[in-house]
């Protein structure tokens, strides 16, 4: 795995040379949002000077609107036109070690062996991840080092950036990582660079004031799917989705056809756990009739389920869901709170 160092003032001109043979997604400054998207011609991405981007970059590879299919209906029944599998090489610059961690969690779920998303597989496969390190931790909310993360994780990036105070240290941790070598001039990294980032890692890490039990609490969900907890902390939802649509982890959908005339397209659209809608059976009937199911559910899926089925917790401690809640729900007490049920 090569390793160097370049000069602070060169990574600001390294999206711009990137642009030239790929799409680049990056955080801009939008209004007063910084946010995680495709950048425009003419648009100036911000390196290394935001905390996080607000909505989590998952959706260069699970938009949340996207087309799959579209068909034309004639006399002789419905044909299809086409299949919609739009796949660009594609850098995404400047991601967060929370939000690379989270491609790697949402291929668990969707490139598995038995089951995989050609959708999503393909857009993964063609994207290169920049990540760069958080060198001063951005939030008092981020908790990444309880959930098996950490404010220098390198999981689920390609290269990994990390800010050494005179230099930038460049790791290209995969073959496709690489692959962009060419764009990061710069000098061989010493071990001098290496006990530097060792530094930086003990003081980023010392300055995360949030820690939660995240694993513990696993085997208390597990006998507990009935205890008289889940009424006390769902009653001030608002069930407005902003957690779950914010969160880098989050990946339920729906599938939903529209026509006009004969023209058709069934598209994939961003769903949520938090919505009365989301389990309503044409019958009627909704096995998670109030709010109550719906936030076990939440919770179960981050810290059971996906735990029973990929040995994995499907929250990386980004804080967004902490941060945006209108009422503030916060997932850090509720993790808190079940590791001292009875
Ligand atoms: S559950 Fe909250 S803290 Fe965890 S990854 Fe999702 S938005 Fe971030
Ligand atoms: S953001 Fe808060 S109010 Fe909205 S659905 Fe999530 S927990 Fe409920």
């Amino acid at each position: 795995m090569e390793k160097r160092l370049i000069k602070k003032d060169a990574l600001a001109g390294i999206p711009k040379k990137i642009r030239e043979n790929f799409t680049v997604f990056a955080p801009v400054k939008v209004e007063d949002n910084v946010v995680f998207k495709e950048l425009e011609p003419q648009e100036e991405p911000l390196v290394g000077h935001y905390q996080n981007t607000k909505n989590a970059p998952k959706g260069v590879f699970f938009p949340r609107t996207e087309v799959m299919m579209r068909y034309v209906r004639t006399p002789k029944g419905v044909q299809l036109k086409g299949i919609e599998m739009a796949a660009a090489d594609a850098v995404l610059f400047g991601v967060r070690p929370c939000d690379a961690r989270s491609f790697a969690l949402l291929d668990l779920l969707f490139d598995q062996e038995k089951y995989k998303d050609p959708y999503y597989i393909a857009k993964r496969e063609k994207a290169t991840v920049v990540t760069l390190a958080c060198a001063r931790v951005p939030y008092r909310t981020c908790f990444c080092t309880s959930v098996e993360g950490g404010p220098l994780d390198g999981k689920g990036s390609d290269v990994l950036i990390t800010d050494l105070g005179t230099d930038f240290l460049v790791e290209f941790l995969t073959p496709k990582g690489e692959k962009l070598g060419s764009y990061f001039e710069g000098t061989p990294a010493s071990e001098e660079a290496e006990k530097k980032k060792e530094e930086v890692k003990q003081k980023a890490e010392g300055e995360i004031v949030s820690h939660i039990p995240a694993r513990e609490i696993k085997p208390i969900l597990d006998v507990n799917f009935d205890h008289p907890f889940w009424d006390t902390i769902h009653k001030k939802c608002l069930a407005c989705g902003t957690c779950t649509y914010l969160c880098p982890t989050c990946h339920c959908f729906d599938i939903s056809d529209e026509m006009k005339y004969d023209d058709g397209r069934r598209l994939r659209n961003w769903d949520s756990c938090m919505y009365p809608l989301f389990t309503k059976e044409t019958s009627g009937h909704n096995p998670r009739p109030t709010q109550k199911e719906r936030w076990r559910q939440r919770t179960m899926h981050k810290f059971k389920y996906y735990v029973d089925n990929f040995n994995a917790i499907a929250c990386v401690g980004c804080g967004r869901c902490v941060m945006y809640c209108p009422v503030n729900i916060d997932i850090r007490k509720i993790v808190e709170d079940i590791s001292k049920l009875q």
